[in-house]
């Protein structure tokens, strides 16, 4: 039998659901292990310290998933720690590959995030004001230390080389399938691509006017997912409600319009779109029957960019200069 590949995970900035995503492929995930040796998976699986992953020598895991985005210090120290010891490395989910949901946060200041989560909500019991800290000392001889809390979310292409990105939140088990045997028999795609089937969300949706023989309508009205039911069949978008199925890549095979919920590009972009959030407000303000429709769009921001803003070119620039002075302590990216 040939030698299993070594495999490498790690949850950095996310929630787990990418790994669920892994253990989602039930019985077809004991097969890939016939394959895969497991030899970091942190912090959700092994019994495995990042001392473990230093000493190993460079280059000796074959392939390394990095789930999650970078916001901490030691998501930073891994995700470098990983790419010394890893020949492939794999930005894996919307969140380590452009930011995903947490990149919301790059629309506050790290003092804004600080004041709401430890000091306003009405579940927080905080006495005495205490913030966390890097270092603090307890009883006068116990020095406990916290990694830093950048001043912004950053994508893994923003630290080290990546090598692929794959998409979604998370990505579809099905999908992920199709990854791990892409992985196995080294059918890749050129390096720095997204492993994707090629396909968007529209194309492999059942609600696609051209899957019909229909022209593409313009928009009428907006709307969103609270204001009523949307009509069974037809195209979300054409109905006002702003479904991103365009230009996100459909492996997920166009889930969400299935149940009545407008695509929001977890997927990621299409091939030959290089910033999510731009193409996104093109694509649809292309659509709007009238101009003044786009005041009706609710939080545009957190809409277009809503996966995507930490790895946009926009939201790079705006959130870098708005946060400018508290965050001069924020690493560089890398060059
Ligand atoms: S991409 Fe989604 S599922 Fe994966 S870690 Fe991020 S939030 Fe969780
Ligand atoms: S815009 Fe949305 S609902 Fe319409 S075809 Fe595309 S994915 Fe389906
Ligand atoms: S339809 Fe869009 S938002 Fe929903 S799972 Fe698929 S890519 Fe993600």
């Amino acid at each position: 039998m040939a030698e299993k590949l070594k495999l490498a995970y790690f949850l950095a900035g996310g929630c787990g659901g990418c790994d669920m995503a892994i253990v989602d492929l039930s019985e077809s995930l004991v097969d890939a292990l016939a394959h895969l040796e497991v030899v970091f998976w942190a912090p959700t699986l092994t019994d495995l310290k990042y001392k473990d992953l230093e000493a190993m020598p460079d280059k000796a895991v074959d392939i390394g998933l990095y789930s999650g985005m970078i916001r901490l210090g030691e998501q930073e120290h891994i995700a470098k720690v990983m790419r010394r010891k890893c020949k492939v490395l794999i930005a894996y989910g919307i969140c380590a590959a452009l930011g995903g949901i947490p990149g919301m946060g790059n629309m506050h200041t790290k003092d804004e995030l600080f004041r709401t989560v430890y000091f306003q909500t009405y579940s927080t019991d905080n006495p005495d004001g205490i913030a966390p800290q890097t270092k603090c000392v307890v009883d006068g001889k116990y020095e406990l230390t916290l990694p830093e809390f950048y001043g912004y979310v950053r994508p893994l292409h923003h630290v080290v080389d990546v090598d692929y990105f794959v998409g979604g939140c998370p990505p579809h088990h099905t999908f992920v399938g199709k990854i791990l045997e892409a992985i196995l028999t080294g059918d890749l795609p050129p390096a720095g691509s997204w492993i994707t089937g090629g396909k968007s969300a529209c194309d492999v949706c059942e609600r696609n006017p051209a899957a019909r023989g229909q022209e593409r309508e313009s928009i009428k009205t907006v709307k969103r997912t609270i204001d009523g039911t949307p009509e069974e069949g037809k195209c979300l978008l054409q109905q006002g409600y702003l479904c991103l199925g365009p230009l996100t890549q459909g492996d997920c095979g166009s889930l969400c319009p299935k149940v009545d919920i407008p695509c929001r590009g977890c997927g990621g972009p299409i091939p030959g779109v290089k910033d999510f959030g731009l193409r996104a407000i093109s694509a649809i303000a292309g659509l709007l029957e009238k101009e003044a429709l786009v005041d009706q769009i609710p939080s545009p921001v957190k809409l277009f960019y809503r996966y995507s803003l930490p790895g946009s070119l926009l939201g790079k620039k705006a959130v870098r200069s708005e946060n400018a002075e508290e965050d001069r302590n924020q690493p560089d990216d890398k060059a």
